[in-house]
């Protein structure tokens, strides 16, 4: 048996979980080096996978998305029917991967585990999807990053059970078609907008996840400190829930940062003061912003005169991908009231300049706060 984390090389098969779960998927090296980035750290991967919960009774928060889960499966498991196809999107890090798990565990069904990009060919998704069995979770985590021939391959799979397969060249050519086992689809995005509408109609449940609150941030801190053996008192694990931008992967790294902390520090135990000394250090703010994070906000007030400006503007000021702008450091600096976007871009508001201690002459930007959707 390999052992691989998600998005690493090779299969995994891993009989701890309620159910066995496969990864199906090609390397991709990606590199890591901001503490809050909500992206998943390699070596992460195995603690990550003892943190999460099981099943959806242990799920923090994202209440509507588990009622609405629960009661699709609920009918699916009366019908005794495989689960409609199931569409997750949201920023990283918010509990995508471990929903799915959910999902087959609660359907009490194998899952496999692969993501868009690592599904190069046509045929490498002919294979697996001939390869399962009768209720079995497929997840493809990325999925808006499949590529448009893998994709079509997925239509009449999704809607038909079924695999169209083209037999011999030219015009001797002709489809034959060969059935599948119904399976559900669970596809994660961190990009809903860019589903093209074939793929996005084929999905019965859609939900869609926000960011977290404190207080269920908060509840995250004290279950993962519980299964690590982290004694933390509720005024710590405050702290860190506050500043972990919303995200309970960044919970998670922060937590076990603070604890690395304590342990050489003091006796490995975490109350407030500790938590701050070592947030201090690590140079995440009270927001939670980084070192990045004012250096787009500074980028935004003093480059561009607080906007509007184009995000690839931003992002070429900053060094920064657009995507990643857009997936990571956005969603939460427009959460907390820092930015907005515009028709004609974005533009900084009031309180990041408070923030940041920058005293500007504010002008009237009321009319263009016509925020998009
Ligand atoms: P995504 O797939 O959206 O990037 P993951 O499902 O990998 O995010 O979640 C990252 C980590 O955050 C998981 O290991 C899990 O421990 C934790 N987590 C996510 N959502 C929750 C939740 N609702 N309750 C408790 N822990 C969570």
């Amino acid at each position: 048996m390999r052992r691989s984390a998600k998005g690493n090389v090779g299969i995994l098969e891993r009989d701890k979980a309620l159910h066995r779960i496969v990864y199906i998927s090609k390397g991709q090296s990606m590199e890591f080096n901001r503490l809050i980035m909500p992206e998943q750290k390699l070596e992460e991967a195995k603690v990550e996978n003892n943190l999460r919960p099981q099943v959806l009774a242990d799920y923090v928060g994202q209440e509507k998305t588990v009622e609405k889960l629960k009661i699709f499966i609920d009918a699916a498991k009366i019908r005794s029917e495989a689960l409609d196809h199931v569409l997750l999107y949201g920023p990283p890090g918010l509990g995508k991967t471990t929903l799915a798990q959910i999902i087959a565990n609660e359907m009490d069904a194998d899952i496999k585990i692969t993501s868009g990009p690592a599904i190069e060919r046509p045929g490498d998704l002919a294979a697996i999807l001939s390869n399962l069995k009768p209720g079995d979770v497929l997840f493809i985590d990325e999925i808006h990053r499949l590529n448009r021939l893998v994709e079509e391959v997925l239509y009449p799979a999704m809607e038909d059970c079924a695999l169209d397969i083209m037999i011999g060249k030219g015009q001797g050519a002709k489809s034959v078609r060969i059935d599948l086992a119904k399976f559900t689809l669970v596809g994660a995005t961190t990009r809903a907008g860019m589903l093209t509408s074939p793929l996005r109609d084929r999905f019965g449940v859609i939900c869609k996840l926000d960011l977290y609150n404190n207080q269920d941030l908060t509840k995250i801190v004290k279950r993962s400190a519980g299964i690590m053996d982290i004694v933390i008192d509720d005024s710590a694990a405050l702290e860190i829930a506050r500043r972990s931008r919303g995200t309970p992967r960044i919970v998670n790294r922060l937590l076990k940062r603070v604890s690395d902390y304590s342990l050489v520090k003091y006796d490995g135990n975490i109350n407030k003061e500790i938590a701050d000394a070592a947030l201090e250090m690590l140079e995440i703010d009270e927001l939670g912003l980084d070192l990045v994070d004012r250096k787009l906000l500074l980028a935004l007030a003093e480059k561009f005169d607080g906007g509007p400006v184009g995000i690839s503007n931003i992002a070429a000021n900053i060094g920064e991908a657009r995507e990643t702008i857009e997936d990571v450091y956005e969603p939460y600096l427009m959460q907390i009231g820092f930015i907005a976007r515009t028709p004609r871009g974005r533009v900084m508001l009031r309180r990041a300049y408070q923030h940041l201690g920058i005293e500007v002459l504010m002008q009237d930007n009321s009319e263009q706060l016509s925020l998009e959707s």
